[in-house]
Formats: C-alpha cells, structure tokens, sequence
C-alpha cells in the first residue's frame, strides 16, 4: 500500500509539487484544527493521517490546533480526548500543539485594520435581519444601513463591543465586500459578535469572538501554515478565506485546498449524531465499541495501521463518495490476521461428555498458536471427559450439508481426537443440556496424524475443568441497515440487537489477557480485552469483527 502511495500521488500532492516548483512555497506547514466540542470519528481520521502524511512526505511541519473559538459547545474533556486519539493514530505534532483561542488579541488587531482600510463595520441589526438582508441564491443582498457608518466611529463601536458596553446580539462586526455577490458568504459577513461567555481557555477576558470564516484563516497565517486542507463544504468559502487573507495584508499567504469527506455507509459518522447517542444514553459513552469515534474503534480493538490502512485504500480525492464498513473491517482482518494468536473460546457454550474417556483423566495436547506464523510458537491445551463446545455445533435434528455434531456423526475436535455422537441429554423443557460421543485414541491430531477415514467437521472446545467464564460481547451495527441511518424526522433508526451479551468460555492462557490484548478466537472472529471493563484474571471481550467477509480488495492494474 505504502509503495502504491508514493508511485500515484493524489491531486493535492500534484498541487504541493506544483507550489514547490514554481517557488510559491519552499517548505510545507499543515494543520489539523478540530473544535474542541466533541469526540473525533473516523471521518477526522482521514484529515489526521492526510495532513500529517503530507508533513511528513515533504519533511514539513505539522500543527494540532484546536479551533476553539466558539465558546459555547467546548470543553476541556474534548481538548485531552483529541489529544490522545491524534498521538494514537501516530500523527506526531511534536510541540507544536496550538489553541486558536491564543490568538483572540491577534484576531482583534487583524479586525481593527479591516475596519480602518474601510473593509469593516458595525452593524446595528439582529441576526434575523442580517438573514433578511442578505436576500437568496437569485436574488441580490440589500446594503445594511450601517455599511457607510465612519470609520471613526466603528473603530469607537468596535472597542465599546469589546471592553463589554454592550448585551449579546446588539451589534456585530461584519466585513465590507458585496451585497450583491452571486457567493452568499460574500454578502458582508459577520465576522464579530458580541457572546457574554466564559471560555474554556480564556476564561471571562473575551466577551466578542470572531466568527469561524474570518478566524480560520487568520489561524492558518499565524502559524505559517502553506496548505491548508479542509473538506469539501467550504469551497464556496474560499472566496471569503483568500479576502481576509488579503485585506488583512498577510504577507505569506496559506492556500486552501478542498478535499471530499470521508463518509461510511450506513454508519453514523457526524459529531452531532454520536453526540445524540451519547446523551441519550444509547450508548455506553463515546468510547461505546459500536460507534466509529476513534475511541470506540480503539476499545473495540481496531489498530492505529488498520485505520490508516483504511484511509489509505479510501484515497484522497475531490469527488463525494461512500466507503463500505466491510472494507475498514477487512482492513483490520489483515492487520491482525499474522500477528495475533489463535486460540480457542467457546462463546455460546452446550456440555460436551466423551463417554469413553476416563473419569479423572487429562492430558495436555499440543496446539499451534498461528499456522501463518511460527514465531508465535505452540502451546498446550488439556484435554479430559468433558468440554465446552458452541451450542451451534450440535444438532438434534441436522439439515442436509450440516457437518458438525449430531447423533452417529463424526467430527475432528481440532488439536485433539475425532469424536462420535452417541447421544444427548434433555431438560423437562426439551433444551438440550448435554451431548454425548466416544473419541477414537487412534486419530490423535498432530504431525504424525494419518487417516483414510473422512471427517468433514471440525469444531473447536474447550476443557471444562480448567477453562474460565468470562463475559464476551457481539456487536451489530447500532444502525437498522433495512431502514437506513436516519427515519423522516432525523432520528436514528437504532438495531435493537447491537449488543449481544455472553457467557463464554475461554482456554486458560485467555484469562491471563490484559486491556487491548488482541486474539483471533478460531471460528468466532478476532477479540479484544475490554480497557474499560476487564478485570485482572476477569477479562471482558469485544468482538472486533467477524471471519467472515464478503470485502474484495478491488483488482490493482
Ligand atoms: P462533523 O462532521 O462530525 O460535524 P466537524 O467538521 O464539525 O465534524 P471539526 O472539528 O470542525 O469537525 O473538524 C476538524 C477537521 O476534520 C476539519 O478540517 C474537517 O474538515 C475535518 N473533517 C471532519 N469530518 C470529516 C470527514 N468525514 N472526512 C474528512 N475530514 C473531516
Ligand atoms: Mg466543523
């Protein structure tokens, strides 16, 4: 993947080459900018490891800078969350850590000299007649009637706004270029309000911010930032990015560069909608498994590689489209397939008694952890009268191609013996309760091992006297995939069966599993120990996915 990456450059490593080329930059500065006011999903993912990647590439420089300057929805546990799940993913920042907050005295200034140059004024009106006067797609904006307000007395307004003379929604500030622009954004923006809030950097200091369009780019200039790439949504603001940048009198320009989002099908990705599941309590937090917030796929197991893994099979282009989950779902098979151990977890688990084993018996097999790589070594498994087998691998009353248990067959319990079924064990409820067999000591697994005789199934147990219980837990989608993500009022179609809660059982060396130790449990899927809830000698397990896949990595020509 890593070569493929650098023999086909994506369009924005076109345009850097370019920029470097014709000497507009000499060295390349990106920027990550999350606002503090919430979790990072998947979707930044492909930010973080864009930006990052092209610092890197072009040994450059690359910021953390949190975008906070709207005060309302920001809070410092979204600061540390961010934090962690940048360094995470392996974007390194260095010290480079920045807070766009920092730069409010800056960002004053900067308006000051708009509101000299004549590019900036007060305006009396509320937010509801800025709406009205702005007019729509086809028909042009009205001039405010304070656009030709004196620049004396803006500049008194302004410095009144700030020094708290004002309420909220009194006055704003609001850049001078054209009411009748055919681009919204260029119909006057504001670019100041008056908000009497606290800050979770700046505490009570400020009592006007500045408005997203006219802070971002003033962020970028600050930090000597050359590329600053953002998503699609705000192409038609660039427009607006490039007036601040230039009435401002920015000596070292930054260029904005759009690219498409990264969008999951059927997944719930907006920080708006995890933040909803989250409140309602849905889910189990932010860092619930089931959701695509880096710090759920990081509790249910997913690695740092597979999700660059992802990004990278996604690519970075201009055009909108949806990714399959099944792809970011292969992406981790492949990751752990090689580096993982097999080992064996009954998860729905039905008695298995070999009524020809000698009561009191055990004995110790030999077990390959990984065939796909020895230096993962073997271990020993014991093996006595009675075992767990999945409930699913018994049936009373089998249909045709069922190869597993059931009364007069014979199946291979992997790294032990064959075994025949020679009855069951009811309850006065009918549920089966037991199943019986008799092994054959002749079919012993191993290197050695031959027969002529044919066995199609071959199940996976575990000993019963020296296996532990312990909480394993399945995941759907949260999503009802037949309805869609979203009903006609915008809720959530949830999946009443996201979670399945088991009692399993697992080989002794699984007990031992410490927080984020991964497995593949043979037949069931790869396993991760719960950071949150496992216990010392009680570990819990989140299924991370499943073996089977229907992804096919598309052919490479
Ligand atoms: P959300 O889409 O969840 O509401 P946001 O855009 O409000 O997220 P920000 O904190 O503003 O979140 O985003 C930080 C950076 O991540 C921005 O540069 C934004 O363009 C980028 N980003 C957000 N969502 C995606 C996505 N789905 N794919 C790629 N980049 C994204
Ligand atoms: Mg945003």
């Amino acid at each position: 993947m890593e070569n493929r990456e650098t023999v086909s450059k994506n369009f924005i490593e076109r345009e850097i080459d370019k920029d470097l080329r014709e000497g507009v930059y000499e060295t390349v500065h990106t920027r990550f900018p999350p606002e503090p006011n919430g979790y990072l999903h998947i979707g930044h993912a492909k930010s973080i490891i864009l930006n990052s990647g092209i610092a890197k590439e072009y040994k450059g420089l690359f910021n953390l800078r949190f975008d906070d300057t709207n005060p309302t929805k920001e809070k410092s546990e979204f600061v540390e969350s961010i934090k962690e799940d940048v360094a995470w993913l392996g974007a390194d920042w260095e010290d480079r850590l920045f807070f766009a907050s920092d730069y409010f005295e800056k960002m004053y200034e900067y308006a000051l000299k708009l509101i000299e140059r004549g590019k900036a004024y007060v305006s009396a009106l509320s937010a509801e007649e800025i709406k009205e006067y702005r007019g729509t797609l086809t028909e042009p904006g009205k001039d405010d009637p304070d656009r030709d307000r004196s620049i004396g007395e803006n500049l008194r307004l302004f410095k009144e706004m700030k020094d708290g003379k004002y309420e909220d929604g009194k006055y704003v500030l609001r850049g001078k270029i054209d009411m009748k622009s055919p681009n919204i954004n260029m119909r006057d923006p504001v670019i100041y309000r008056i908000a009497h809030l606290s800050h979770q950097n700046t505490g009570d200091k400020w009592c006007i911010y500045p408005m997203y369009d006219f802070a971002h780019p003033l962020e970028d200039a600050i930090e000597g930032i050359t590329h600053s790439l953002c998503t699609l949504e705000f192409e038609d603001h660039r427009p607006l990015y490039d007036w601040v940048i230039r009435e401002c009198e920015i000596e070292t320009p930054p260029r904005q560069i759009e690219f498409a989002k990264l969008y999951l099908n059927n997944v719930v990705t907006g920080k708006r909608y995890i933040k909803r599941l989250v409140e309602d309590g849905t889910v189990d937090g932010w860092d619930d498994p089931r959701l695509v917030s880096i710090a759920g796929l990081r509790r249910r197991g997913y690695t740092p590689e597979s999700i660059r893994n992802f990004v990278t099979l996604c690519g970075i282009s201009k055009s909108q489209a949806t990714a399959e989950i099944d792809m970011l779902e292969y992406c981790i098979r492949e990751d752990l397939k090689p580096k993982v151990k097999r080992l064996m977890a009954v998860i729905h688990p039905l008695k298995l008694i070999i009524d020809n084993y000698p009561e009191g018996q055990t004995e110790e097999l030999d077990a390959v952890n990984n065939p796909e790589n020895p230096e993962l070594g073997s271990r020993k498994v014991t093996f006595s009268r009675e075992l767990w087998i999945e409930r699913e691998d018994f049936m009373e009353e089998p249909p045709k191609k069922y190869f597993r248990l059931f009364p007069g067959n014979e199946v291979r319990l992997m790294n032990a013996y064959f075994v025949k079924c020679v009855g069951f064990d009811k309850d006065d409820s009918g549920n089966i309760t037991a199943v019986h067999c008799t092994y054959d000591p002749l079919t012993k697994q191993g290197p050695e091992f031959k027969s002529d005789r044919k066995v199609k199934g071959t199940i996976h147990w575990v000993n019963a006297a020296d296996s532990a219980e312990v909480k394993v837990r399945l995941y759907e989608n949260i999503v009802d995939e037949e309805k869609g993500v979203y009903d006609e009022e915008g809720n959530i179609n949830l999946n009443p069966n996201s979670l399945e809660e088991c009692s399993s059982y697992v080989e002794k060396e699984l007990i031992e599993a410490k927080a984020f130790d991964r497995f593949q449990f043979v037949r069931n899927g790869f396993f991760c120990a719960d950071p949150k809830d496992s216990r010392e000698g009680a570990p819990v397990f989140n299924r991370i996915v499943s073996l089977k896949s229907s992804f096919k990595l598309p052919q490479q020509t």
